[in-house]
């Protein structure tokens, strides 16, 4: 792990790659594990239960992480140990990596173990930059900025077997207007008008060539399964004599929509594969008619096309729909409704607009932990050309991959009206979690969906970290927010002290005896006066 960290950061290809072979033929000598670089790019691909599914499976989602060798050949990998060992895991959507893994000798009559030892970037975004103005790449905060033009496909397929249209080309075609409650709007709108989806362009019902059951199988467990390779390879073939997928040096994205029900999911994220002559990791979702006949899920699998994780609460449980102030996690709890595309999709919140590069530098604010107090105005994340704060980040100077954002989101415009409340809303962030950003509840236990009063903060409430680096109080609102004030909290945070990170994700977690603290038992607490001003 250490030798490919540091090829990475010396950039020396040959010398890394001579490195690791020394590395493997020095553990092959010891007798007790085989060394193992792998490379190619990595892809992302997220399964989203519908009802029945859920009712079935339960509320968690499916993930699956695979690395797509230089061969084309795929290898998945265990999303857990991808998490672990990659530190912040989404910042490498799509991009080439190095996957390093160990493989312990078995022993008598027991399987050999691989564990992934680490999984970094091998690539340089700065110099793959695709023409200006079109989905131009960068990188940002570790991950890719995406703006320009992101133009999509949708692809109409049928089974072989079921007859059913359930929507018409001219519906699907129109999704990608820039009317309210369209995708090109929406995207626009959460973008700060950063991305656009213009060119994008829907072809009709196309047959597949084998019916439901060859597509939706069962696996070990008698679980249904969507092949999602055989769906990409089939519904894109039955298109591909139309479809130019190479224009403009590639289409950001395709949305396949199937005429019946795949494994009870809805599934998106990338596909590695070459089309029309474009090698490249495609944005791409496959979606069943619960899905394309409302925006909100087919936002959401869109957002995972964009790179997006999963958004989520702090109850702790196994279910990362039940934030719904967010696309990401809950798309249909305090949804606006349309007639024509179904629930809308509320916005993303601000680590995850943040990750896609749309944040501008000034309208972040960051605020490390030991500092001294601020006053902070902040706007609405929803709010187009704000000259105020929008983002701010509370962090710990020797940690990147632990901090918190608080974002101010208010019931108004098309799709944002519906919100549970006009609040401060704060997210704790671990990027190596599998949900990073879950957001926080003064209620002890956090309530089983975040469109609780505990989630919201609003005048004259604080919310104090769980190991009391920050207190967050809403002084008062604006036309479009609130003024916060960020004070560390006292008797913890003497100049000079550097503040203990709590390294467990569950918020309330406190190390310190509430009793020595004069602080609520809980940690993550509203302020109900017994932390005072005057103390
Ligand atoms: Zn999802």
């Amino acid at each position: 792990m250490r030798i490919l960290h540091a090829c990475v950061f010396t950039v020396l290809a040959l010398a890394c790659g001579l490195q690791a072979d020394a590395a493997r033929r020095m553990d092959v000598s010891t007798g007790k594990a085989a060394a193992n670089t792998t490379t190619g790019r990595l892809e992302l691909v997220w399964g989203d239960p519908g009802e029945a599914a859920k009712a079935s499976e339960g509320p968690g989602a499916r993930f699956q992480v695979t690395l797509v060798d230089d061969a084309g050949r795929r290898h998945a990998l265990d999303p857990d140990q991808a998490l672990r060992a990659a530190d912040d895991l989404y910042a490498l959507y799509g991009r080439r990596i190095a996957v390093s893994t160990t493989t312990t000798a078995a022993k008598t009559g027991g399987r050999a173990l691989r564990v992934i030892d680490a999984i970094v970037p091998i690539d340089d975004l700065a110099s793959s930059r695709t023409r200006a103005g079109f989905g131009t790449r960068a990188l940002v905060q570790g991950g890719e900025k995406i703006t320009g033009v992101t133009s999509w496909v949708t692809l109409m397929c049928k089974f072989s077997d079921i007859a059913t249209e359930q929507k018409t080309l001219s519906f699907f075609q129109s999704q990608y207007g820039t009317a309210i409650g369209q995708l090109d709007h929406y995207w626009q709108e959460v973008s700060y008008g950063q991305i656009n989806l213009a060119g994008s362009m829907a072809y009709g019902w196309a047959d597949l060539p084998q019916p439901r059951s060859v597509y939706v199988t069962k696996d070990a467990a008698g679980k249904d399964k969507a092949d999602l390779s055989k769906l990409f390879t089939d519904c894109v073939a039955a298109h591909d004599a139309n479809v130019d997928f190479a224009v403009n040096g590639g289409v950001q994205g395709v949305n396949m929509m199937f005429n019946g029900d795949l494994d009870g999911y809805a599934w998106g994220g990338g596909r590695c594969a070459t089309l029309d002559g474009v090698n490249k990791c495609w944005s791409t979702t496959w979606n069943p008619p619960w899905s394309f006949g409302n925006l909100a899920p087919l936002s959401h699998e869109m957002g995972h096309a964009y790179g997006l994780p999963h958004a989520n609460n702090s109850d702790a449980d196994s279910d990362p729909y039940d934030n719904p102030w967010d696309v990401m996690s809950d798309a249909w709890n305090n949804a606006v409704g349309n007639a024509t595309y179904g629930s809308l999709p509320k916005h993303i919140n601000v680590y995850s607009r943040n990750r896609l590069g749309w944040v501008a530098t000034a309208r972040k604010r960051t605020i490390g932990a030991g500092a001294g107090a601020a006053s902070v105005t902040m706007d609405r994340i929803s709010l187009p050309g704000s000259a105020n704060t929008q983002m701010l980040i509370l962090n710990y100077p020797e940690q990147s991959t632990r901090y918190y954002t608080v974002e101010v989101r208010k019931r108004t415009g098309s799709y944002e009206n519906r919100l549970a409340g006009d609040a401060v809303i704060i997210h704790e962030v671990l990027t190596s979690r599998g949900e990073p950003a879950w957001s926080m509840d003064a209620d002890k236990p956090a309530a089983n969906r975040a469109n609780n009063e505990g989630s919201m903060f609003k005048v004259g409430e604080t919310w104090i970290s769980p190991d009391y680096a920050f207190r967050v109080k809403v002084e008062s609102a604006t036309t479009e927010g609130f003024v916060v004030t960020v004070r560390p909290t006292p008797r913890l945070s003497r100049p000079g002290q550097s503040v203990q990170a709590s390294a467990s994700p569950k918020p309330a977690s406190a190390a310190t005896p509430a009793s020595e603290l004069g602080a609520p038992s809980d940690g993550s607490a509203r302020d109900t006066g017994r932390l005072g001003e005057r103390r």
